[in-house]
């Protein structure tokens, strides 16, 4: 699974940073990236800008989207890789989770 933020919605009130410190952190700007082995990716609108979450993070990364008041964290599910996880979602984020699936 990974994650990115649109960091033009972000409000920066740092929800997502309460749900997950390990994937989630705001910079000077006081807007919230994704980081990624400790460092943030601060490239908006660049692949690059796309955290993989590890499975011990997936149900803190899912709330944080949940909760998120900017609507702004989005999902990608690698379909095939990730059909092992469990987890439920909330159809609030429905529209912000996309389901790839490559090998389709
Ligand atoms: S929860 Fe959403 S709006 Fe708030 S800081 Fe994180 S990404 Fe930005």
């Amino acid at each position: 699974m990974r994650v990115w933020i649109d960091q033009d919605l972000c409000t920066g009130d740092g929800l997502c940073c309460d749900h997950c410190p390990d994937v989630f952190m705001q910079l000077e700007d006081g807007i919230a990236y994704v980081k990624e082995n400790g460092h943030a990716l601060n490239d908006p609108g660049s692949s690059g800008s796309l955290a993989v979450v590890p499975v011990r993070w997936v149900e803190n990364v899912i709330h944080a989207a949940e909760d998120c008041p900017g609507e702004c964290i989005f999902i990608e599910i690698d379909a095939p890789v990730d059909a092992d996880l469990d987890v439920n979602v909330d159809a609030r984020i429905a529209a912000r989770i996309d389901i790839r699936d490559d090998a389709a």
